[in-house]
């Protein structure tokens, strides 16, 4: 047994480096793309639905009030709610990573979590 051709050249070398960087690279776009990848709501501390945000859709929440949860193009926002101060309408969209939307009186919240590692990219 001999030459098992393990021998790493220059230029080998190189293009393992070359590889890692394009990796790294792919990486941290893809990371500082900074757009969550759902809405999570819950209420009174259970998560109640995950709505990805790359789909128009709405959610009700019938808890102590009765709510709207919207999600368009690319954003999530308390569209509708019977709470007495409505301040989670006002919050308005949210759509980043950690960026969240809180209802007190109806101990609802909405927050923006990333896709994690199951993420399709493009
Ligand atoms: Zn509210």
């Amino acid at each position: 047994m001999s030459g098992f051709g393990l021998k790493f050249k220059k230029g080998d070398l190189w293009a393992v480096l070359f590889v890692m960087a394009l990796i790294a690279v792919l990486f941290l776009l893809f990371a500082a793309r900074g757009k969550g990848g759902c809405a999570v709501v819950t209420l009174e501390g259970q998560e109640i639905a995950r709505l990805p945000l790359s789909r128009d859709t709405e959610f009700s929440v019938s808890g102590k009030y009765h709510a709207v949860i919207a999600v368009e193009k690319g954003e999530a926002f308390v569209k509708d709610s019977d709470c007495p101060h409505g301040d989670c309408v006002k919050s308005g969209k949210i759509s980043k990573n950690g960026q969240s939307v809180v209802c007190l009186p109806g101990r609802m919240t909405v927050t923006v979590e990333g896709d994690g590692v199951d993420a399709v990219i493009g």
